[in-house]
């Protein structure tokens, strides 16, 4: 099945100043959209890529053939990827969470603000393009990783349930160099309710 742009929940303007208007609507009308653009190429060519699911297709690349493998990986994270990225924010977001994932950030990391610096850490840290998250591994323990580029902290078991994008085009306009200060004002957009409801729907 062919993939999908899909709309923002959110106007462009929504998440300023955090994220300005002009960012957000290049990222996702030309940035995401080429990903899904390309991605579908990829499907339209290979039938039985495009019967599955296209978390599953990520999450197991090796099932792909070779030759579009990589293409896969590209342009299937890129476009998976920024509808979680979209879905992890909110005008309305920002605070703490509460409830098991506080428990759980409290229990792995030693605190919600311990686990800010470790999530910042490894999203500032990422090495040229790519992704910072806060995943579950199989026994519930949640980790902070960063990925190059669109790939997934999937293929090495683990369930993310936050995603920042941390690739240039994400913050360029507004900050520059500056990634670190795009963080920091990134978590005034943090959807916690959300980030609980995929923690709860994944918990062991
Ligand atoms: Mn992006």
């Amino acid at each position: 099945m062919a993939q999908e742009l899909p709309k923002l929940p959110y106007p462009y303007d929504a998440l300023e100043p955090h994220i300005d208007a002009r960012t957000l609507e290049i990222h996702h009308s030309k940035h995401h959209a080429g990903y899904v653009t390309n991605l579908n190429k990829i499907l339209d060519a290979n039938p039985d890529l495009a019967a599955m699911d296209l978390k599953k297709l990520i999450s197991h690349p090796e099932k792909a053939p070779e030759a579009v493998r990589p293409g896969v990986i590209f342009h299937g994270g890129g476009t998976w990827n920024h509808t979680l990225y979209w879905n992890s924010m909110s005008p309305d977001g920002g605070g703490e969470p509460s409830g098991p994932l506080a428990t759980a950030l409290d229990r792995d990391f030693g605190g919600f603000d311990e686990f800010r610096k470790a999530f910042a850490a490894k999203a500032a840290g990422q090495f040229g393009s790519g992704w910072g998250w806060l995943s579950a591994d199989k026994k519930g323990k949640l980790i902070v990783t960063s990925t190059l580029n669109h790939e997934v902290p999937m293929t090495d078991g683990l369930e993310p349930i936050l995603v920042v994008d941390v690739w240039e085009h994400a913050y360029y306009l507004k900050y520059q160099n500056l990634r670190p200060t795009y963080l920091e004002s990134w978590w005034n957009l943090v959807d916690w309710k959300e980030v609980e409801k995929r923690f709860a729907a994944i918990a062991v």
